[in-house]
């Protein structure tokens, strides 16, 4: 049996749970092969873990004013101007995304009281997916029906329910649900994804994919959007690994509402995480045709590929929320120390004393840590993406999607020697795996 692999994107995660979440379903294999959990901050908590900087409440509540307003000027410029282009634009790119909105839609409508049939509600294709995978997230097993009954008992007393299937939050900003769809729908979310993510691909890059995109209005509370591949047997969805089947995003509206925020930023909230989460699937099918690309065999290698592949998918998710904004003082520190903690990990995966579990640790930890500066890889691969295109520009970042990962390493280390203030990585580092 192929061990299924499951790529998440974490809301809000808080360290101890995320951890063992990863740790039921990421099997040994598949961990080293590609590992892609990672900790998708919202909107909420960079604000109160790195944008937020001390102050009185009153030069705060000046500077949230101030943030507002420089947010509101972003989004109109996101959406007034056409997506950055500068990658490739030939034929043989051809991506797409197919965007079913069904399971929200009988989702939203059964719980709203315009449906009453809340088998149809689960039969719905995205909503298997997220149901079975919350199962997975809770370490629960339950009944074929459970899901059914979990949709009425959730429609008549929300409050009493144990929570499985993340249906408490739909329940109670259903309105606010109904508009983020509304809103999901009327802006062409896949063209606009589609455009932001292929600007980091090479001109002549050859890669033809449909991505099916389930939007859901569901789902464990530490998913906001997650891949998994699978085949379709009489309606119901059989998780394969990673050679079969199709690859699928689910993506959870509910995990994307932002408390005091409102439908538009709500809205970049979501094509923030379907953009990331594309990169990965178009990324894996570009690079796959590489052979120096074939799946990394060591730990060492592994978590390389995850800083590349994580940094550049958290660059663009970013880009889409922050636009040009050069981020706060703490978020340089945090992603200074990131790197720190990246550099010990590498020397510690080439200590011939390592052990499996210790690998596996280092592993889960780089991008599952449910904090920003925890996810040592993601973050510090973030660090490297975004000093690449700022200083370096958008073109050297994608000659780093065309030449791999070292290209992206390699491409830091220079910077590193042009600008000793740069958090460096360790020469015995480098040296493993650089000329
Ligand atoms: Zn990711």
């Amino acid at each position: 049996m192929p061990s299924p692999i499951i790529r998440i994107e974490c809301f809000n995660a808080e360290a101890p749970r995320t951890q063992r979440t990863a740790e039921n379903i990421v099997d040994t294999s598949a961990y080293l092969r590609e590992l892609c959990v990672s900790a998708l901050r919202t909107k909420n908590k960079e604000n109160t873990t790195l944008i937020s900087r001390p102050g009185t409440r009153q030069q705060v509540r000046r500077r949230s004013v101030h943030v507002r307003t420089i947010g509101a000027i972003l989004l109109l410029i996101l959406f007034l101007t056409p997506c950055r282009s500068g990658g490739q634009t030939n034929a043989q790119f051809d991506i797409s995304l197919r965007v079913d909105y069904s399971s929200a839609d009988e989702l939203l409508d059964f719980f709203g009281r315009k449906a009453n049939n809340p088998a149809r509600v689960a039969k719905q294709q995205g909503n298997q997916i997220a149901a079975r995978t919350s199962l997975l997230l809770a370490r629960t097993e339950r009944p074929g029906d459970d899901f059914v009954r979990a949709l009425e008992l959730a429609r008549e007393s929300f409050k009493s329910m144990n929570d499985i299937y993340g249906l408490k939050m739909t329940m109670s900003r259903l309105d606010e649900l109904k508009k983020l769809l509304a809103e999901t729908k009327r802006r062409r979310l896949d063209t606009r994804v589609v455009a932001t993510i292929s600007s980091l691909f090479p001109a002549d890059a050859s890669v033809s994919l449909t991505i099916p995109v389930f939007v859901v209005a569901m789902g464990n509370e530490n998913a906001a959007a997650f891949v998994r591949r699978v085949v379709w047997r009489d309606n119901t969805p059989v998780f394969v690994g990673d050679d079969q089947g199709e690859q699928v995003i689910v993506l959870n509206l509910a995990r994307c509402l932002i408390r005091g925020g409102d439908v538009q930023q709500e809205f970049v909230q979501v094509l923030s995480t379907l953009a990331h989460e594309c990169f990965h699937a178009v990324f894996g099918a570009y690079r796959s045709g590489f052979p120096e690309d074939t799946l990394p065999r060591t730990p060492f290698l592994a978590l390389a590929h995850l800083v590349q592949n994580e940094g550049i998918a958290y660059h663009l998710s970013r880009e889409i929320r922050d636009g040009g904004e050069v981020p706060p003082s703490k978020w340089f520190d945090a992603t200074k120390r990131a790197v720190e903690t990246l550099n010990a990990a590498f020397l510690e995966l080439q200590s011939p004393v390592l052990t499996p579990g210790r690998a596996r640790d280092l592993m889960m930890n780089s991008n599952l840590s449910g904090s920003f500066e925890g996810n040592y890889g993601a973050t510090a691969g973030l660090r490297i993406a975004y000093e690449i295109e700022n200083r370096l520009g958008r073109p050297a970042l994608t000659e780093t999607v065309r030449e791999g990962v070292r290209s992206f390493f390699e491409k830091y280390r220079e910077l590193c020697r042009r600008d000793s203030n740069l958090p460096r990585l360790d020469d015995r580092v480098l040296r493993a795996f650089l000329p």
